[in-house]
């Protein structure tokens, strides 16, 4: 036993060579486990707005899944026809006018690669239009605010596509209309509005973006769609905001993305898009498959992957229900309000907006307060760490970069015992702030306006 544990205490971790010998399975186990020993509780984390928490039972149905591979289809066709489901209640829950038994659909890693497929898709029909036209395909752009998740970007650079963007600002803090059907012409290939802004936890007007578009598709001739990025919001809002349209009701919105590992409640990777016809999906990317008498279209990037976060999303469908969902996202925007409120009403900061649309938002130092103040948020940022707290200070995207916010994302498990606790965290940190007879690091870089007096967080 002894050597054993002496073996184990004088092990060095592989750094940049397989090590030429093997180890017991527990060295090894050890050395991997205590390398991800959670950096802060992810109950605490407050940053992400990714599943930290699912049910004994979904953690044993998942970890029982993990060998298995979702592209093998002939050794699990179920999974296929669960994933098929899955798509079909996600496609109903966005409204879809689609009649056939299986929806136009797909399942990804994540919203981006979700996002990745609506994209390529608008491309790809956008292309076929114009050649069959006889006009040029080499200028698509595609138009959304500056607010956009870096996908976007992925999106426009990977596939040469121009990115035009929208700015935001407070007096319009989020995509403009009218603005964004400004910057459309014949080689936009999509205009892309989010519910459940990464930045500000918003949602920007679809209906309003709906109706712009089409009266300037019916002015030009033009069909330019829109695809909603609802990684956050598409889980929520079917549940929260029911008669709010932003969905397949609106004429232009012609595929969604969404993350199940986000307000789908499933832990990563998981992410959804489904089109609101077929006739929508192009055909290059779609090959359909024939499982027990099921007919399905299969779209993706990736070929092998796995399969339990499938199982997962199921799980949680028939495990909640509507109802049940509808219970756990009611809880966090009832938590998240509440933050807001008090937030709101402390003396050194404004909220972001008035409303909160999602569970999440954003504030920052007012301006009154940020005067004389001797600190910044990143401080504040610093010192909710000491506690155990993750929540992140950031500057804002490319129109408003000088503002810098703090975002709080309230997630399932998130109490209103841990809220106060928070925000009792946060008023300490005030008061001690406020006895600060010189300014911060943070503060002196601050104020000379240096470009990197912190740490940017966008996801
Ligand atoms: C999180 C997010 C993404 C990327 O989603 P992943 O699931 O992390 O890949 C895309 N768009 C928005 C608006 C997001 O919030």
């Amino acid at each position: 036993m002894s050597t054993k544990l002496t073996t184990e205490a004088l092990y060095c971790a592989p750094i940049d060579k397989i090590p030429q010998k093997g180890v017991d399975p527990h060295i090894a186990y050890q050395t991997v486990k205590d390398e991800t020993y959670p950096q802060t509780q992810p109950r605490l984390n407050l940053a992400t707005f990714v599943t930290t928490y699912m049910d004994e039972y979904a953690t044993k149905l998942m970890s029982e899944a993990v060998n298995i591979n979702y592209i093998d289809e002939t050794e699990y066709p179920r999974v296929a026809v669960m994933c098929a489901r899955c798509i079909n209640i996600v496609a109903n829950m966005w409204n879809t006018p689609e009649k056939s038994e299986w929806k136009a659909g797909a399942l990804g890693i994540g919203s981006s690669e979700a996002c990745m497929l609506g994209g390529v898709a608008a491309l790809l029909r956008w292309k076929a239009k114009r050649k069959k036209e006889g006009k040029s395909c080499d200028k698509p752009n595609l138009v959304t605010s500056t607010a956009f998740q870096v996908v976007w970007e992925k999106f426009c650079q990977l596939w040469d596509v121009e990115m035009r963007t929208v700015p935001i600002s407070l007096d319009k803090p989020t995509l403009c209309p009218e603005e964004a059907v400004k910057m459309c012409d014949e080689n936009t290939i999509c205009v892309v509005p989010v519910v459940g802004v990464t930045w500000t936890g918003l949602n920007d007007d679809v209906e309003a973006l709906d109706k712009e578009l089409d009266k300037f598709n019916t002015k030009t001739g033009y069909d330019i769609p829109i695809h909603v990025d609802a990684a956050s919001g598409g889980f929520i809002l079917p549940f929260i905001k029911p008669d709010w349209k932003w969905d397949f009701r609106l004429k232009w919105v012609w595929s969604i993305s969404t993350s199940g590992h986000k307000y789908g409640l499933v832990y990563p990777g998981l992410g959804w898009v489904v089109w609101k016809d077929k006739k929508y999906l192009p055909e290059q990317m779609a090959f359909s498959v024939n499982y027990l008498g099921a007919n399905i279209t299969q779209v993706g990037l990736n070929f092998s992957r796995p399969a339990a976060q499938i199982l997962g999303q199921y799980y949680n469908f028939i495990r909640y229900g509507f109802e049940g969902y509808k219970e756990v996202q009611s809880a966090s925007m009832e938590i998240a309000k509440y933050c807001h409120e008090k937030i709101g009403k402390m003396k050194c900061f404004s909220n972001y907006s008035k409303s909160v649309d999602n569970p999440l938002f954003i504030w920052y130092m007012n301006s009154e307060y940020d005067k004389t103040a001797k600190w910044t948020l990143y401080d504040l940022q610093a010192v909710l760490q000491q506690s155990g707290w993750m929540v992140p200070a950031y500057t804002m995207p490319k129109s408003m970069e000088d503002l810098v916010v703090m975002r709080v994302v309230v997630r399932q498990g998130m109490t209103r015992d841990m809220a106060d606790m928070l925000l009792g965290d946060i008023e300490n940190a005030v008061n001690e702030f406020d006895k600060l007879k010189y300014p911060t690091t943070s503060r002196i870089a601050y104020e000379k306006r240096e470009k990197q007096f912190g740490k940017v967080f966008t996801h």
